[in-house]
């Protein structure tokens, strides 16, 4: 049972541990897939964002040289204005302006700025973008006047139409990347803005490449989705926009790239592959964080579970050991149960060699008659003379022997023996044992010895045939036992037989009734009845009723076959009746079991009814040993029987343990004296008994008849004793109602 359970506890650990290894598994697969779809996810958000600045800045850009364009039409008459006019002008404007500095730069590339005089600018790239009418912005540049880095951006001034100079804004570079500066990224992406031959115009404050100014991105980095030919007129196309990844000093690069729209510049937002998942990095954390969480919750249920399952399931084997120890103790002795004594027989017949030796022997025993003990002493007292016998034999057991109560008074011994000698000497120390330690009661015991040869038969079987044996000795007054032998198996076959064709063979009239007639010792060719007595015909051969009734009385069928031979019997006294014949009490047989019955003589009136046959022509033989089981059943039937006017006689007077004391107050008409009396009529003392018994009989105003009379001799010497009637060979055996019609009414026949 424990290993049952260790198992089942191994069992359960190895399915947790492979639960929790799939979960792993799954966990894994999960947030790889997860973190996979996500990085997709977040180049294209990536791009979006980077998408949004770019425009942003173009737009910011735009505003600055939008600006500039809007002072110049203010400039349209600048070189009419006197030296103080321009430099007036040019202060107010700065004052009013984003730009540190304007400039005005005449077309022969004089610039004149408020702040810091004049200066010659023809050769700068933004002057003669501006002054071909292209409105622009420079790339870094040093400046003319302050010698710091700015950027330029310049427009075109048209007086009536016609380009006459160009006004410029310097704007510090430094304050310009703050334009450029996205922190959209947490700081991790850096935004460029490139010429279209990939020269970085404006760098950022945070530079995550680190580019040497004034190099090429296309020369400095390795495109890895595109390459640098491919990849070049895309970023430099008007309308540029678009993704791409890259390598730059082993380090893996997402950019985003989209025109600011004039210039022909483009923003670049770099950002470091590792960093693209920053932004979905939560996320990520928050579902993994769930989805462990939410296992560790599946996990810990489980477990949850499978303790309660398991301390049930404990508690369930608890339950049932306990159960067991119920069912394998007998709850009166405290010795093994029935059910326990068979299973340790069979595991030990499992565990012996079948080398055809017999070692082991079962044992039938039981107490003759307990019902008595409990009568006299209590069910207490009784179940305390159990309990000291059970003790006795389970104190005589050696290794390897079983003992059980199986039932009430009832116990099966199992033991080892080396011979016959053994066995009896076993059972000799029982007895003993019993007669000198159990004062309170002297008990008979019955024991059935089945010497087992197959230790693999059904070790009820075994039981059985040790009962068998047992059942032959049953009734002894002396403590006693038998063995079994296989004619004992022999009877209970043919017993088998008997009730499987017996039901057939009534219908089919394999029973015969016989008479045989009764004589007045008075008279003694006069018949004065008959006793019916069954017979059996099958195959066509007789079957003496010693070979079936004793089968019947067991079985209960005895009663169907009393009632036929009633009924037989009433037929020939209705048609003797019809015939007027001079009609004689015929006796019937009825057993025992009848008399358990309760309509039983109410049935037997029933069949004189319906004959019409007046009951005082028949005659109950009930036998003796019946008579005193139960007197007041007996006492009940007879006076029923009485009352409705039918004879009673005692059959086989003599064989039991009655007393003509105890017949005195049942209206018994007949005491029929067994024919064991008679063996030997030389024996005066058993002549002595004969004679008093027909003495108090007709004392009682009983009449007398002997069976089984043989002999002139046995006649004689009854007449002498003024015995009634007489039954036996001598005078007639049973013989078929035909022939006893014969012999009775031959006279009467002819005249009819
Ligand atoms: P029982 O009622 O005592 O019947 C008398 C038995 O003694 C009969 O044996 C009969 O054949 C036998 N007998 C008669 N005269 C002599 C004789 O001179 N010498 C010897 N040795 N025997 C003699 P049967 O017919 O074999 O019947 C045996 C027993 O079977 C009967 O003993 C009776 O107890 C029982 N039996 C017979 N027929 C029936 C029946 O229909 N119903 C019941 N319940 N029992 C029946
Ligand atoms: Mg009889
Ligand atoms: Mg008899």
């Amino acid at each position: 049972m424990m290993s049952g359970i260790f198992n089942s506890k191994v069992k359960y650990t190895l399915f947790l541990g492979i639960v929790a290894v799939a979960i792993v598994i799954v966990c894994v697969f999960y947030i790889y897939n997860v973190s996979r779809a996500l990085e997709e996810d977040n180049l294209v958000y990536f791009d979006e964002i980077a998408s949004e600045t770019a425009a942003s800045i173009g737009i910011k850009l735009g505003e600055l040289l939008t600006s500039v364009r809007n002072y110049s039409y203010r400039f349209a008459e600048f070189d009419s204005l006197t030296r103080e006019e321009q430099l007036a002008m040019l202060s107010e404007t700065t004052n009013s302006s984003a730009f540190h500095d304007i400039v005005y730069i005449d077309l022969e590339g004089y610039a004149l700025s408020a702040n810091y005089g004049e200066a010659f600018l023809s050769r700068r790239e933004y002057f003669n973008l501006a002054a071909g009418g292209v409105s622009n912005i420079s790339g870094i540049i040093v400046g003319d006047f302050t010698g710091t880095r700015i950027n330029m951006f310049a427009a075109p001034v048209f007086t009536k139409g016609e380009i006459t100079g160009v006004l410029t804004g310097a704007y510090d570079t430094e304050e310009l990347k703050d334009i450029i500066y996205t922190d959209t990224f947490g700081g991790k992406a850096s935004c460029y803005i490139i010429s279209f031959e990939g020269s970085i115009v404006l760098r950022p404050n945070i530079d995550i490449l680190g580019f040497d100014p004034g190099i090429s991105m296309f020369e400095a980095i390795e495109p890895t989705s595109d390459t640098a030919q491919a990849l070049m007129p895309k970023i430099a196309a008007a309308d540029a926009q678009g993704t791409f990844s890259f390598e730059f000093e082993g380090e893996s690069y997402a950019a985003s790239f989209k025109s600011v729209g004039f210039n022909d510049w483009t923003v670049v937002t770099v950002i470091h592959s590792s960093d693209i998942l920053a932004f979905s990095r939560n996320v990520l954390m928050m579902t993994t964080t769930f989805t462990i969480v939410f296992m560790l919750f599946v996990i810990a249920g489980w477990m949850l579970w499978g303790v309660k399952f398991w301390v049930s399931k404990k508690k369930c084997i608890d339950t049932i050991a306990e159960r067991d120890n119920l069912k394998y103790v007998d709850s009166l002795t405290g010795g093994p149960s029935f059910e326990k004594f068979l299973n340790d027989v069979r595991a030990v017949f499992d565990e012996t060699p079948d080398d055809g030796n017999s070692i082991y022997s079962m044992i039938s025993m039981d107490i003759n008659k307990f019902r008595t003990v409990n009568d006299h002493l209590g069910y207490e007292e009784g179940g305390k003379i159990l309990n000291k016998l059970a003790n006795l034999i389970q104190a005589g057991l050696m290794e390897g022997e079983f003992y059980t109560r199986r039932s009430a008074d009832s116990f099966c011994i199992l033991i080892k023996y080396t011979s016959d000698v053994d066995i009896f000497g076993r059972i000799e120390t029982l007895i003993n044992d019993a007669y000198y330690q159990i004062e309170e009661y002297k008990l008979i015991l019955s024991f059935g010895v089945y010497k087992i040869d197959d230790l693999t038969m059904d070790i009820r079987s075994i039981i059985d045939r040790a009962d068998l044996a047992r059942k032959t000795i049953k009734g002894n007054n002396e403590s006693s036992s038998a063995f079994f032998d296989d004619n004992m198996l022999i009877k209970i076959r043919e017993e088998k037989r008997i009730e499987n064709i017996m039901e057939y063979a009534l219908e089919s009239n394999e029973f015969k009734v016989y008479l045989q007639p009764k004589y007045d010792l008075n008279n003694q060719s006069q018949i004065i009845g008959a006793e019916a007595l069954v017979r059996w015909f099958r195959d066509g051969k007789m079957i003496p009723p010693g070979g079936f009734i004793p089968i019947f009385e067991k079985n209960g069928f005895i009663t169907k076959i009393d009632k036929f031979v009633f009924e037989e019997v009433c037929k020939q006294q209705k048609l003797w009746m019809n015939r007027k014949y001079d009609m004689r009490t015929i006796s019937v047989n009825m057993s025992r079991m009848n008399l358990q019955e309760p309509n039983f003589v109410r049935d037997l009136y029933e069949i004189c009814n319906k004959y019409n046959v007046p009951t005082k022509y028949f005659e109950i033989e009930i036998t003796e040993s019946v008579a005193f089981e139960n007197l007041d059943i007996l006492t009940r039937v007879f006076n029923e029987l009485k009352n409705y006017g039918f004879h009673i006689s005692i059959d086989d007077f003599g064989t039991g343990y009655s007393s003509l004391n105890m017949l005195k107050n049942l209206p018994v008409d007949v005491l029929k004296i067994d024919r064991s009396f008679l063996s030997d009529t030389h024996n005066e003392r058993a002549n002595n008994i004969i004679n008093h018994v027909i003495k108090l009989a007709m004392s009682l105003h009983m009449k007398t008849i002997c069976e089984g009379i043989e002999t002139e001799e046995q006649v004689n010497l009854l007449s002498s004793l003024n015995c009634d009637m007489a039954q036996g060979f001598y005078f007639a055996r049973p013989m078929p109602i035909e022939e006893y019609e014969k012999l009775l009414y031959s006279d009467a026949m002819v005249t009819n």
